[in-house]
């Protein structure tokens, strides 16, 4: 049986990979401090080929026997999560990088590094190909979150090219599906939890904003994809259906049937105008694009938070 470590496994996404690994006949040793994971996310995978390590991968990692896939996705990743925790942040994208990295060596694992659109900062090119080098402001509130991924894929390209490991990197672009956190003030939950309670929807500046979703389970097969690949550089994996969020409200708004207004506030700074993946590189290298209608995986979203 092959064995797998998952950083930030109680995660959002952590929690959906284990899931999958579980269902490959892997175990899976899944590493959380619960900063922003819990481990309710993962509760239905205990008893299977399963173990929960609290271990703040930040300090350090240490895992007994072999391992023969690492996955590291351990970081806070919605806005107003690393905007209150910008230090924890950091490290976890610099140091945890750099214990996980460690562990692949010494273990001699290929390592999957949860990688972000947020290195093409407020993009000047779109949509973004994985050879745009970004617009990236170190300085300003999400240079945190974005300066910590870029250092995290520059470390992982040196332990490639260094000493050798067999790394991959994967670039996600904004990711929805059950397990979110109602509060975690990214875009998805707060409007489908506004719109439920009939409360305002909360558009940030004009709406004119652009993202584009894409729906958990094919993020997942992705890196799935990327993981058994041969592929070392960077790939965006994401859903390029691309809309603005007063648009992206109006639907939110329709699909729960909701009587809530939409109102406008402020625009957090520097908050990216558009976002849309160039998917063409996982179309041609791991014959991947998304399946999943928006409809779809938001109905099934806006079902997981009716039970919460
Ligand atoms: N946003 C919004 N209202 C909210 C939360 C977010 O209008 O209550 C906007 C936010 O300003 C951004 C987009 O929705 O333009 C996506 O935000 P999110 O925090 O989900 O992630 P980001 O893509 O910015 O990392």
């Amino acid at each position: 049986m092959k064995r797998a470590v998952v950083t930030g496994g109680a995660g959002f996404l952590g929690s959906h990979l284990c899931e999958r690994l579980i269902e490959e006949n892997m175990e899976v040793l899944c590493i959380d401090n619960f900063l922003t994971g819990h481990p309710d996310n993962v509760a239905h995978l205990f008893g299977k080929n399963f173990k929960l390590i609290n271990m703040d991968v930040t300090n350090y990692v240490h895992v007994k026997g072999p391992v023969d896939f690492i996955f590291h996705f351990a970081s806070p990743a919605s806005p107003i999560d690393y905007l209150k925790m910008p230090i924890q942040t950091l490290k976890v994208g610099s140091l945890g990088t750099h214990k996980v990295l460690g562990l692949a060596k010494e273990k001699s694992a290929p390592l999957l590094l949860a990688s972000t659109s947020e290195v093409y900062g407020d993009p000047l090119i779109h949509p973004q190909p994985e050879d745009y080098w970004g617009n990236v402001n170190p300085i300003g509130p999400r240079g945190v979150y974005d300066e910590a991924k870029r250092f995290a894929e520059a470390i992982t390209m040196a332990y490639h090219r260094y000493h050798k490991l067999d790394t991959k990197i994967v670039r996600i672009f904004n990711t929805f599906g059950p397990r979110m956190r109602k509060e975690d003030g990214r875009v998805v939950p707060s409007f489908i939890s506004q719109a439920k309670n009939n409360k305002p929807i909360t558009v940030f500046g004009d709406g004119n904003q652009t993202r584009s979703f894409c729906y958990v389970d094919d993020l997942i097969e992705g890196i799935m994809r990327l993981m058994y690949s041969d592929y070392n550089y960077p790939v965006n994996i994401g859903n390029p259906n691309e809309m603005s969020i007063l648009e992206f409200a109006r639907l939110i708004i329709s699909l729960t049937n909701s009587d809530s207004k939409i109102i406008f506030k402020e625009l957090p700074e520097d908050d990216p105008k558009v976002r849309q993946p160039d998917i063409s590189l996982a179309q041609k290298v791991l014959d991947w694009e998304p399946q999943t209608l928006l409809k779809e995986g938001l109905e099934k979203t806006i079902d997981y938070f009716k039970g919460t």
